[in-house]
């Protein structure tokens, strides 16, 4: 099989340095030390944590995970938490160490900003995910996350002073239509958009590279927003098939029927031994007729 290494792919700068604190902290700090939720949206590399001494905290959101911790050490994820979550652990006693990635931060010093100006918030973000958890702690009962166009309907803002941004793992495809949405319902809005470059960066080389292969293969976890939209922008604006896989394991070899040439990316929390994996079990695979 003909395979297209895309380019740029994998770790982006967030991941890496978070990795790298956790691994630091794990190895060097005297007593227990706990990830508060998933490092980055990986198993592979949480599990590489845990063997690291870091240990594992999963739960519904970060306050609940607090609270199954007794002592020791907390490390706040890439994904960043709210204001509260770092009160709570200081009140806790614990030593917190902050591993949120610098472009979160600004999303956080941007709401900050807007909420301290007497704007209200419409933050787009995908519910039940840690990064809008984090980023709505930033402005409470300021800050209206929307997911959908039906959110939008629903929203009660009572200030004149409107902002939308989002974050930092969707695509402009998604947001734009709901950008243009609130908008209309609200012209004075002004966007910030906080889509990361790195996110940016991987979504444009996909929908490039998806004209000149026949199916597109994205490396990374069913929990990870920035592989799931990977997907998505392929086949959406690159107009080919694309398949999430977490590993080797799950590829399907029926996919490639007719196949002549394939391209692959990966998540930015992927770590590349998996991907370089799949790209050498695909240049060994022969198409089926
Ligand atoms: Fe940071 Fe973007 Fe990476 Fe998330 S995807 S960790 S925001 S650089």
């Amino acid at each position: 099989m003909d395979v297209l290494k895309i380019t740029p792919r994998g770790y982006c700068h967030g991941v890496v340095d978070a990795i790298r604190i956790a691994k630091h902290v794990g190895e060097e700090s005297k007593g227990p030390v706990h990830m508060l939720g998933l490092l980055v949206h990986n198993t592979h590399v949480t599990d590489e944590m845990q063997e690291h001494g870091v240990k594992l905290v999963d739960a519904p959101d970060r306050m609940a995970g607090l609270d199954k911790i007794k002592e020791g050490t907390v490390i706040f994820t890439a994904h960043g938490v709210s204001p509260a979550v770092k009160e709570k652990a200081a009140a806790m006693g614990l030593n917190s160490v902050d591993a949120t990635c610098s472009d979160v931060i600004r999303t956080h010093d941007l709401i900050d900003r807007l909420v301290a100006d007497g704007y209200e918030v419409v933050y787009i973000g995908l519910r039940g995910h840690p990064e809008p958890e984090g980023a709505m702690g930033h402005g409470p009962g300021k800050v209206h996350l929307v997911q959908e166009a039906a959110d939008i309907d629903s929203l009660r803002i009572s200030s004149e002073k409107v902002a939308v941004t989002c974050q930092t793992t969707l695509s402009v495809w998604d947001t734009d239509d709901l950008i243009e949405k609130v908008k209309a319902r609200y012209p004075q809005a002004e966007v910030h958009n906080e889509i990361c470059s790195a996110t940016q960066e991987r979504q444009e080389a996909a929908v490039e590279a998806a004209k000149e292969v026949d199916l597109v293969i994205v490396v990374g976890s069913a929990r990870s927003s920035n592989s799931k939209r990977l997907v998505e922008v392929v086949e959406k604006k690159g107009g080919k098939p694309a398949y999430l896989i977490d590993s080797l394991e799950e590829i399907r070899p029926e996919w490639f029927r007719g196949v002549k040439r394939v391209g692959v990316t990966s998540g930015a929390s992927t770590p590349s031994q998996l991907t370089r994996k799949v790209v050498e079990y695909l240049q060994e695979l022969e198409a089926p007729a």
